[in-house]
């Protein structure tokens, strides 16, 4: 197994290896690292066929990592209990002898039959593939950021609204407003505050499921009015069409008031979304093309 897949395991590190050159030739070509994923490396170790798989997810795991790492699990055969991180880790030491490449933090976009029959796959990254076969083990889809839904907002993606943090530089001495009440806003609203010039978390409600560490950590910041917190919903924006220069902000009493910021981060979770997979397999013949779910035969769950 290679280094990217411990790290991404263990620490849920992002995958920053570089591609070799593509297009990639292989056998078999695995989308979606989730327990099914997984598994499938393992099957087809033992027809000694080593696999590429891909997961837009920065780390193996699927479901079981991203939604529930700590939930106990008790429905594997032989193993009594384990947390949807352990069995992601076991799967990995299972399937550790069968020399899978992995490409992490990356979506499969494109699939194209080829006149050779094999199918060519482009990801999100650009890394492309050349593959005998395709095994879809997709799960419920890949996960996407939950988007804000203020009609308009969204020609300010990557600009000034944000579903992700890639470099926290680029909100060095800016007013943020972040809005979340779990982990990942949290998280970056503790991150950042050293960073920005102003730090604004925005939540509906004035409970949070993020670690109650963080919780208390973010309590002790706007006592010492280092960030603030407030209770309300994002309801409207005002801009000068070319840049966002306020957003108007609901509050549990009703009352809209407006807030200045120069970037709105926000963190409402992962959604699945099967996208141009359902697609590909209303079009393309299944004779080479290979869906597993965990309700088929190859069931890990
Ligand atoms: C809260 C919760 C608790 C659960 N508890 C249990 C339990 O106790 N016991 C049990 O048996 N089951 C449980 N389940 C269900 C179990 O997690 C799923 O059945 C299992 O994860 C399905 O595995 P999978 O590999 O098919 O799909 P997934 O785990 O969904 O993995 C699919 C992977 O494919 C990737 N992917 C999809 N499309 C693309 C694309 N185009 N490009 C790149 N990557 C892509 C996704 O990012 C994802 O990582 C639970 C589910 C949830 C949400």
């Amino acid at each position: 197994m290679n280094e990217v897949v411990d790290q991404a395991a263990s620490h849920h590190t992002p995958d920053t290896r570089t591609e070799p050159p593509s297009p990639i030739e292989t056998d078999a070509l695995i989308i979606g690292a989730g327990p099914v994923g997984l598994f499938q490396v393992f099957e087809l170790g033992l027809l000694e066929i080593k696999a590429h798989v891909i997961d837009s997810l920065p780390v193996v795991g699927g479901q079981c990592v991203e939604l529930y790492p700590d939930k106990p699990i008790y429905d594997i055969p032989a193993v009594p209990v384990c947390t949807g991180q352990q069995l992601a880790d076991n799967l990995l030491r299972q399937i550790e002898p069968f020399g899978a490449t992995f490409h992490l933090g990356q979506e499969v976009q494109i699939v194209e039959r080829l006149p050779d029959r094999r199918f060519f796959v482009r990801t999100s990254k650009g890394t492309e593939f050349i593959s005998k076969t395709i095994f879809i083990a997709a799960g419920v889809g890949s996960f996407q950021p939950r988007s804000l839904k203020v009609a308009g907002i969204d020609k300010y993606h990557g600009r000034q609204l944000f579903y992700r943090v890639r470099d926290p530089e680029l909100f060095r001495d800016k007013d943020l407003v972040i809005c979340g009440g779990g982990d990942s806003a949290l998280d970056w609203a503790l991150n950042l505050v050293d960073i920005a010039q102003s730090v604004t978390l925005l939540h509906r409600r004035d409970e949070f499921r993020a670690a109650p560490a963080s919780v208390a950590k973010m309590r002790a910041l706007c006592e010492e009015l280092r960030m603030q917190c407030l209770v309300g919903q994002v309801s409207g924006f005002e801009d000068n069409h070319e840049a966002l220069r306020r957003i108007k902000v609901t509050g549990g009493d009703g009352v809209t008031r407006t807030l200045e910021l120069d970037h709105l981060l926000v963190f409402f979770g992962l959604s699945p979304q099967l996208g141009p997979i359902a697609q590909w397999g209303l079009e393309i013949e299944r004779k080479q093309l290979v869906f597993r779910s965990a309700d088929s035969r190859t069931k890990s769950l």
